[in-house]
């Protein structure tokens, strides 16, 4: 039987063409996509394709468009077995990440990607990234989806979504998840790594979209030489409720009395304070160092091995859920889509 894959085109790079006269770039349209990828119709696969008005730079994203994309995929949820989301690299993994929470019981995959060169070039990245993310989409077993999650399918690799972040702006491995193991390789043929593929029950509750996100969230990156009045001042925000605190290493952080009443004062006050490294890989470790244990002592939580990327959607999702403090804290010490390592 046909499977059918429903491709939203959110804007970015992969769906821009240079126009001949200017030679400038500029978005194609995109329900066309068959003309510039003659390929795609070689798929038994039916592909309908929905074009986001205006297509967008990602990094003009906002969690608007996030909603938007939540609530295309739960209103054609039934009607497709699958659906790609092409998107603008630059924000990718923040929009990603934010799906992966804001999607309830899902079962079926949605793939994420873009390109670092425009369709229309002919050095394209992104043919490859495109017909690759389809065909994963698609992708069955026994009747069931192989990649029942949120992705990015990027240069050959998929990825959980709430696992990667971009690390590379010039080359077509853009990005990484440092932390967990790709999903599928790509070579020759698509290598899938089921175990570490989200695994999901026979019986699973319906499908529901969550579109409540608390933007009050805050990412505070030390550094040697903080102004003590900048803290103060960011940690102060009228109506704040969380913040992520982007430490050095394994999760430790000055042991100055400014810096520890300052968050003292702020977690009294009920914000959230998340510690995530600034390393790229590895995690927060808060027993390991006295300049860790001090934050622990005074109730900052432990992001553990999360990227900055899911730590600021995952707070925007739960504390747009109303949940008790018991509940809250319960999810922030566990993973809730696979996005931290217990
Ligand atoms: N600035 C572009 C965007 O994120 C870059 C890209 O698509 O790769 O929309």
């Amino acid at each position: 039987m046909n499977r059918s894959i429903l491709l939203l085109y959110t804007g970015g790079t992969i769906g821009m063409k240079t126009n001949p006269e200017t030679g400038v770039l500029s978005p194609f349209k995109f329900d066309q996509i068959e003309q510039e990828v003659p390929e795609l119709k070689k798929f038994n696969i039916s592909l309908n394709t929905l074009t986001f008005n205006p297509p967008i730079d990602s990094a003009n994203v906002t969690p608007e468009l996030w909603c938007k994309i939540a609530h295309v995929i739960r209103d054609n949820y039934d009607a497709y077995d699958g659906f790609v989301v092409l998107h603008g690299t630059d924000t990718m993994s923040y929009s990603a990440s934010a799906l992966s929470f804001m999607t309830e019981n899902l079962s079926k995959p949605i793939i994420f990607t873009g390109s670092q060169i425009p369709i229309g070039v002919l050095r394209t990245d992104g043919k490859e990234n495109l017909i690759t993310a389809i065909e994963i989409a698609a992708a069955q077993e026994n009747g069931r989806p192989v990649v029942p999650e949120v992705c990015v399918y990027f240069q050959n690799k998929l990825f959980r979504a709430n696992r990667t972040r971009k690390h590379n702006a010039d080359q077509f491995n853009a990005f990484r998840s440092d932390n967990y193991p790709a999903l599928a390789d790509v070579g020759i043929s698509i290598q899938y790594n089921y175990p570490c593929i989200r695994h999901i029950d026979s019986f699973m509750p319906p499908f529901n979209i969550s579109t409540n996100l608390d933007r009050n969230v805050i990412v505070i990156k030390i550094f040697p030489g903080m102004n003590p009045e900048v803290f103060r001042a960011m940690l102060s925000i009228p109506g704040l409720r969380a913040a992520v605190l982007e430490t050095y290493g394994s999760g430790n952080a000055p042991t100055d009395e400014w810096f520890i009443d300052y968050l003292e004062e702020a977690i009294a006050r009920g914000v959230i304070v998340m510690n995530v490294t600034q390393c790229h890989a590895g995690t927060v470790a808060m027993d390991r160092y006295e300049t860790g244990i001090r934050l622990q002592n005074i109730g900052v939580v432990s992001g553990r091995d999360i990227t900055t990327e899911s730590a600021i959607t995952k707070l925007m999702y739960l504390l747009g859920q109303n949940l008790s403090p018991v509940k809250m804290s319960e999810y922030l010490n566990r993973p809730i889509r696979g996005e931290i390592t217990v």
